[in-house]
């Protein structure tokens, strides 16, 4: 029997890059925390066992820095692929926030074929009646986006001489399934490129508190010591 009975088993990268396992087991607690990626500064957080799922806790994360920040209006909500679902998604954009969320490589179906090849390309991108995937034109205010097929031609025109391209235009708003797919900024453009680069903020908070404040040590039992021990680490 563990003798910290508020702990669980859970998963982390290992600890040495180099050996074939990418994950190792541990037994402890793990730290849900939003940061602001401008600043570097830990924003709120929540202490689970360690089996607890990122993904799930974001509504509760997301819930924290509005409780203990109400003057702050987050433009954009950045994540890794653990908050790459769609519902996960969809909260941040209920609550007025830009999802910039790591897309994780699409599903292939039984044929072997990338979930959306034949109508949205794996970076998410749509394809023109000739196959090719269609060139990004820009938004609009109400965030739909303009795509067109490129000026340089596709599969179609080769086959049918006298178009240069196949005039293929589509108007496409990232509601439901196309918020994951194509995104409200859509993954594939440099802007978003950017924004996702400030994640690293809350990688660098991290370290610190594993390397100046000692979480990732078990030094303390209990759900009640091990909170305090990270929320004075946050401070
Ligand atoms: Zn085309």
């Amino acid at each position: 029997m563990p003798a910290d009975q508020d702990a669980s088993w859970g998963h982390r990268t290992a600890k040495n890059q180099s050996s074939a396992k990418k994950d190792e087991l541990f037994y402890g607690y793990k730290v849900h925390e939003a940061g602001d990626a401008y600043y570097g500064v830990p924003l709120a957080g929540i202490v689970l066992p360690a089996n607890a799922g990122d993904g799930p806790q974001l509504p509760q994360l997301r819930a924290a820095v509005r409780r203990l920040h109400p003057w702050l209006t987050p433009q954009y909500g950045i994540g890794d692929k653990a908050y790459a679902g769609q519902e996960r998604r969809q909260h941040l954009v209920d609550h007025g926030i830009v999802p910039i969320v790591a897309a994780p490589r699409p599903r292939k179906d039984d044929k072997g074929r990338r979930l959306y090849d034949g109508i949205y390309t794996a970076d998410g991108r749509p394809t023109c009646l000739g196959g090719e995937p269609v060139e990004y034109l820009g938004s609009d205010l109400e965030r739909r986006h303009r795509f067109r097929c490129p000026g340089s031609g596709c599969e179609l025109q080769r086959k049918v001489h006298w178009s240069a391209c196949c005039d293929y235009a589509v108007w496409e708003k990232p509601a439901g399934k196309l918020l994951r797919i194509i995104g409200i900024l859509p993954g594939f453009t440099a802007e978003w490129q950017r924004i996702y680069r400030m994640r690293t903020a809350i990688e660098r908070y991290f370290r610190s508190g594993k390397h100046s404040r000692l979480l990732n040590r078990r030094q303390r039992q209990g759900m009640a010591k091990v909170s305090r021990h990270v929320r004075m680490s946050r401070l």
